[in-house]
């Protein structure tokens, strides 16, 4: 799915407008959130910052395309509400960790976990470039590298979980740092991935949809990425 080529679409404001004009966007936050985290400071060729694809970022990883992170932001926007707890696994460059902290502001806490310490380091220069720096210094931002399949116990339970690669099934650390009345977006499959919405009830059951087909990176190990799969 493409929404548009980028020639002459330079500007990160124009990119979120073009989403919302298709019907990617619908929610003022995230509209506002895309706006405030500018895509360029993530991106490593800033001059195709705002096309709508993916893109290489080194480690045989990619930066999501932007109505990617758009349809993320927008099927967790409930459980990115100010005080609330994020976790973006396969955080890559930071950019949603990024959006996400700004949503749940300093009361809230965003954390990335990302297995690649070279992208852990870089997307912290990202995030230090962008609006949400002071959350960063001030410690609701965090980015650990780790192998994100665990998830990150110390800040949980969490109310939103990303997933910013396909995993073959959905980890049960994961689900078991989801807080009931939680939500967790996250790519499953191999060639064939679909992005499910997994809410968790307050009974603590678990509900599952399937939101879209979409082709992430496999949610693997260091070791088998680094080896190109
Ligand atoms: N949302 C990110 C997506 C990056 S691509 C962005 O838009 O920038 C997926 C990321 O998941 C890659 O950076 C990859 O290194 C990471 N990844 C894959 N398997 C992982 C694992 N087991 N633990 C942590 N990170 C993982």
């Amino acid at each position: 799915m493409r929404f548009w080529i980028g020639n002459g679409i330079n500007k990160n404001k124009q990119m979120v407008e073009h989403l919302q004009r298709y019907g990617v966007i619908s929610s003022m936050k995230v509209a506002e959130v895309m706006e405030t985290i500018d895509r360029a400071l993530f991106v490593p060729d800033g001059a195709s910052a705002y096309v709508d694809s993916p893109m290489a970022i080194g480690y045989n990883a990619t930066i999501s395309a932007p109505h990617m992170h758009a349809t993320c932001l927008q099927l967790l926007e409930q459980n990115l509400q100010p005080g609330m707890h994020a976790l973006d696994v396969g955080s890559g460059t930071g950019y949603l960790t990024a959006c996400f902290a700004i949503m749940v502001g300093p009361q809230g806490r965003a954390v990335g976990v990302e297995h690649i310490p070279e992208l852990v380091a870089s997307s912290i220069k990202n995030i230090e470039k962008s609006a949400a720096a002071p959350l960063l210094k001030e410690g609701s931002l965090s980015v650990h590298a780790g192998d994100g399949r665990q998830g990150w116990p110390e800040c949980a339970p969490y109310d939103a979980i990303h997933v910013g690669a396909a995993a073959p099934e959905i980890p049960q650390a994961l689900l078991d740092q989801l807080k009931p009345g939680g939500r967790m977006v996250i790519p499953v499959g191999n060639m064939f991935q679909d992005l499910k919405v997994v809410d968790k009830n307050m009974d603590g059951s678990i509900s599952i949809r399937s939101e879209t087909s979409v082709r992430y990176v496999p949610l693997t190990s260091r070791d088998a990425q680094l080896r190109g799969y």
